[in-house]
């Protein structure tokens, strides 16, 4: 028999697929989501791409009467509910560190008052690892990875290692240590921590997931802090350039959300994953300048060229991508959606939406912060 699961922040993106997924698998899914503006505009409705089997609770995961409202006869959580832009957080720091981190403290909070749940699932993000992991031309792992910022207006954009020695870029793994660069980062690493350690204590099985780059459609197009081909895309259609940071080169790793959300509902019942940290991302690198390229094809707008900015944003990292052999082995994944395929179905869902475009507006507020260089 399925489970009554609830997915906090279920009306955003990747929570709408899961909520898909869980109830293709038989399980009835509630959703506790505060339809937050940036993501699903003023009017605060109930998304039109939202399941009509999904139950949606309209409520706050700070707020302590939603969440045990929310909270009731679950047998499973996935707590997706979060604040979701890295440079946003650079300057909403107490947004951010309530949102996510005291959102999660009031969640956990909340379970273990009910006696916990069968199983908790937390979405956490490749950004606590900084930098991706980087080897020397031994192919021994690289310590004291950094990059230099007068080296970077000379547009020396490369980290190097400790003694100043040229790296490659390597998949990264689980037990790369977290290197915190951003108060969303940190958010982030606190809500798994809070999540295992609480779980770990009171015997609830839990799992996080730390999710490379997704995309797909229903990503927000109106939040410019989000992800990188929802904005590109949006850009396009204005036929307007992508801003692209650096010299378009850092490799970042592209995950069909689909193939997330096939994760997070294995994550439901796979028993090994209990208590760990799991990379979810397509393993496979690619370039900024390369995505941007490819989307401007297929969204038939190759006359648009990127707009190579030669600006780094402060905390930005230079490469990042997933190692995902121990999601192969815990839960069974498998990354399955190609990129073109990808690209394809982002680009006929972004090809629908009213063309919103307000990239200038989020890079002016960086900009006039410092927070850009
Ligand atoms: P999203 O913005 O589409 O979804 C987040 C949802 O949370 C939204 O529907 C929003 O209304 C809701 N929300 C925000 N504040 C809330 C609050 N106080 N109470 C209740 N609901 C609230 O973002 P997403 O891309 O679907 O991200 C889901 C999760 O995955 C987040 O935890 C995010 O940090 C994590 N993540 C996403 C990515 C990615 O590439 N999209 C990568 C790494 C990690």
């Amino acid at each position: 028999m399925g489970q009554q699961v609830l997915i906090t922040g279920g009306a955003g993106f990747i929570g709408s697929h899961l909520a898909d997924q869980l109830l293709e698998r038989g399980h009835r899914v509630r959703v506790l989501d505060s339809l937050a503006a940036q993501v699903h505009g003023d009017a605060g409705e109930r998304p039109a791409y939202l399941h009509d089997d999904v139950q949606l609770m309209r409520g706050d995961v700070t707020a302590h009467a939603d969440v045990r409202r929310a909270l009731r006869d679950v047998d499973a959580v996935y707590h997706l509910a979060a604040l979701v832009g890295v440079g946003q957080s650079m300057y909403q720091i107490e947004a951010y560190t309530r949102v996510n981190e005291v959102g999660t403290a009031t969640l956990l909070e909340a379970i273990v008052e009910q006696g916990g749940v069968g199983r908790l699932v937390v979405a956490s993000s490749m950004s606590v690892y900084g930098e991706g992991r980087y080897v020397d031309e031994t192919g021994r792992v690289a310590r004291n990875v950094s990059r230099d910022v007068d080296a970077m207006r000379r547009g020396q954009w490369e980290p190097v290692d400790g003694d100043g020695r040229a790296l490659q870029p390597a998949p990264t793994p689980e037990e790369k240590p977290a290197e915190l660069a951003s108060v969303y980062a940190l958010s982030k690493y606190a809500q798994e921590r809070l999540a295992l350690i609480v779980g770990h204590a009171y015997g609830i099985p839990t799992v996080a997931l730390r999710f490379f780059n997704a995309y797909g459609p229903r990503q927000a197009l109106s939040n410019p802090y989000t992800g990188v081909l929802a904005i590109f895309a949006s850009r396009l259609l204005n036929g307007r350039p992508p801003i692209v940071y650096e010299d378009g080169r850092q490799l970042r790793d592209f995950v069909s959300v689909h193939d997330v959300a096939r994760a997070c509902a294995a994550a439901l019942e796979a028993d090994a994953a209990a208590g760990e940290v799991i990379n979810i991302g397509s393993g496979q690198p690619r370039t900024v300048l390369e995505v941007a390229d490819r989307l401007a094809a297929v969204l038939g707008r190759s006359d648009v060229k990127p707009h190579l900015s030669g600006q780094y944003r402060v905390g930005d990292i230079r490469h990042c991508y997933a190692d995902v052999e121990r999601a192969r082995r815990l839960l069974g994944y498998e990354p399955r959606m190609s990129f073109d395929d990808g690209l394809a179905e982002l680009a006929q869902w972004v090809a629908r939406q009213g063309a919103q475009d307000h990239v200038e507006q989020a890079h002016g507020e960086l900009n006039t912060r410092g927070l850009t260089v």
